[in-house]
């Protein structure tokens, strides 16, 4: 609870961002506050541990920030799941809707393969599109998905009952 309540207090709310009528949470001042990101790091790597994972997936750009020290404290290997045209290796593609048109994430295919157990890692949970992406990525791939870690979901867009769907019994821990 004290955690909660420590991650919570350095949220900032930003209305009208990126466009008019969204309230955007900014969690830049989290990441200023060296407690802060320590605590968070700390549960999101015990997460990790928790449900057995073996590498780390971190969901451009946001994800970036936060999966990578989770993935030095956890002792496990880092993953960046980016927007199509960035990776330089061999890739695997996957497109899903965003609210007016459509986005493509991309994963370095040697990467992961059967035996891993992939924790996903973002800041934020909206309509759950972006990590739904990166579960077909996954299993694409050949791996498992160990679950679903991020640091808070926006309830009122429903993203958790679509990702759980596609999670398929794997765990989604919002802290
Ligand atoms: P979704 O695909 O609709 O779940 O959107 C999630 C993606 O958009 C994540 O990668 C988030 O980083 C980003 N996002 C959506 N809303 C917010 C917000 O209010 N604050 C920070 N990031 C957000």
């Amino acid at each position: 609870a004290n955690v909660q309540e420590l991650l919570l207090s350095r949220i900032r709310d930003v209305h009208d961002h990126p466009k008019p009528g969204v309230m955007f949470k900014d969690i830049t001042p989290l990441l200023a506050d060296p407690a802060a990101f320590t605590a968070l790091t700390d549960a999101l790597a015990g997460l990790c541990t928790e449900h057995g994972a073996t590498k780390v997936v971190g969901l451009e750009a946001r994800g970036f920030i936060l999966a990578a020290p989770v993935a030095v404290r956890a002792g496990l290997g880092f993953i960046p799941v980016r927007k199509a045209g960035k990776l330089p290796g061999a890739t695997l593609s996957q497109a899903y809707e965003l609210e007016y048109g459509t986005a493509e994430v991309e994963i370095h295919a040697g990467d992961l393969g059967s035996g891993d157990r992939i924790m996903v890692i973002d800041d934020v949970l909206a309509t759950g599109g972006t990590a739904e992406a990166s579960l077909g990525l996954i299993r694409r791939a050949g791996a498992e998905v160990a679950g679903v870690a991020i640091l808070m979901e926006l309830g009122f867009l429903g993203g958790r009952a679509r990702l759980e769907r596609a999670l398929d019994g794997a765990p989604l821990e919002a802290l």
